[in-house]
């Protein structure tokens, strides 16, 4: 539904599919239902991609016919630091030859390929301009998924450790120009953290939902647990985070929407809105005991997830730390962010 009409997509505007994401995110399975897994590679390759790449790989991602993946991150060094990626490309007649180790590559198991970030310029003096993305597909020789990680006690997932040993791609699966790679991820990841929040409001407001129905019906010394008032407590402050994360995530749209890239609005509902949905949601097990940490709600599994949402697109400390450093240089030189 989100994808632009250009590409084959719905074609729905972007602050309407920023509201969409609250409905699609109550369901695990609403991003597959509507046509969106792919919608940031998708989105990206459309910006980067050239015409042959998009009719390998753009149509068919579009059309759901295959997956998409990216790797950045390396279990040697701090992925929230990625300037300290180690993964090599080097041109090599008219193929890139690359080497690396990376983990957390979400879908890798499943996807066609994956966009690979990888210091292709090392001799640059700017670390930010050392990186390129390249497109990997994950049948070629070399690109070894190692496992998929356990993560959680969840053994069934998707997030890969892959080894490129001495992959080969045609130099023409470079995305964008040499050394772009961060401005092509930061582009990847922009939109797509708005969408991810509005969707944690889905999920929090579905555990709400059922917090309510749990307090409503469990009885324990004397009353209902929807008339304690420790009970009524967590009802009332979710309501209040769901309702602080959702305005927070709608004026970092609306910000975006008017053309800015809403760096700090981003940075803030990231942090703000991952803490608001674990909340909830551990609010939400709490009421009900040993039922919430059980596989018979769906409640322990959006737990883990929250978990994670803490974690990627950028820690939470990370995300702090560019609003903070923002705000602290606005005000030095008179001039605060409003
Ligand atoms: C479910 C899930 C899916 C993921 N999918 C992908 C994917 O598809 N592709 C991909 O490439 N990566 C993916 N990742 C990886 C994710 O992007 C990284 O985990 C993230 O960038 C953090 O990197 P790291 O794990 O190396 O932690 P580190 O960088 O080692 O950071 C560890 C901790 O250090 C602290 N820290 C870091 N920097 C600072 C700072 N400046 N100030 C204070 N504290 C700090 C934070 O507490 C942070 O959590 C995924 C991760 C998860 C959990």
């Amino acid at each position: 539904l989100g994808h632009p009409v250009e590409i084959g997509g719905g074609g729905i505007p972007f602050m309407s599919f920023v509201y969409l994401n609250e409905v699609i995110g109550r369901s695990e399975y609403g991003q597959l239902a509507v046509g969106s897994v792919s919608m940031q590679d998708s989105i990206m390759l459309h910006l980067y991609g050239t015409a042959e790449q998009n009719e390998r790989w753009l149509a068919p991602l579009v059309a759901g016919d295959i997956l998409p993946s990216v790797g950045l991150t390396e279990p040697e060094v701090a992925g929230s630091d990625p300037t300290l990626m180690q993964t090599s490309a080097v041109l090599d007649g008219d193929e890139w030859l690359i080497n690396g180790h990376k983990w957390f590559t979400s879908g890798a198991n499943l996807a066609a390929f994956t966009t690979v970030f990888a210091k292709t310029e090392p001799a640059e003096d700017n670390k930010y301009g050392q990186f390129s993305a390249i497109i990997v597909p994950t049948d070629t020789p070399g690109y070894d998924i190692a496992r998929v990680i356990p993560t959680m006690g969840h053994t069934g997932g998707h997030h890969c450790e892959v080894y490129y040993r001495d992959v080969r791609v045609p130099a023409a699966n470079l995305l964008g120009r040499r050394g772009e790679g961060f401005v092509i991820a930061q582009k990847r990841l922009g939109p797509g953290r708005i969408f991810h929040c509005m969707r944690w409001l889905g999920q929090a407001e579905r555990a709400f939902e059922l917090m309510c129905e749990r307090a409503n019906t469990r009885y324990a010394h004397g009353s209902l647990l929807s008339q304690k008032g420790e009970i009524q407590r967590y009802v009332a402050e979710s309501a209040a985070d769901i309702q602080a994360a959702r305005l927070m995530t709608l004026d970092a749209a609306r910000v975006m929407d008017a053309g800015s890239e809403a760096r700090v609005e981003i940075s803030l509902i990231k942090f703000y809105g991952a803490r608001v949905l674990h909340d909830v949601i551990d609010r939400a097990i709490q009421v009900h005991g040993a039922l919430g940490v059980t596989g018979d709600t769906p409640l322990e599994k959006m737990y883990r997830e929250a978990r994670y949402g803490r974690i990627y697109d950028g820690p939470d400390e990370v995300h702090r730390m560019v609003v903070a450093r923002r705000l602290l240089k606005d005000y030095k030189t008179g001039a605060p962010w409003a």
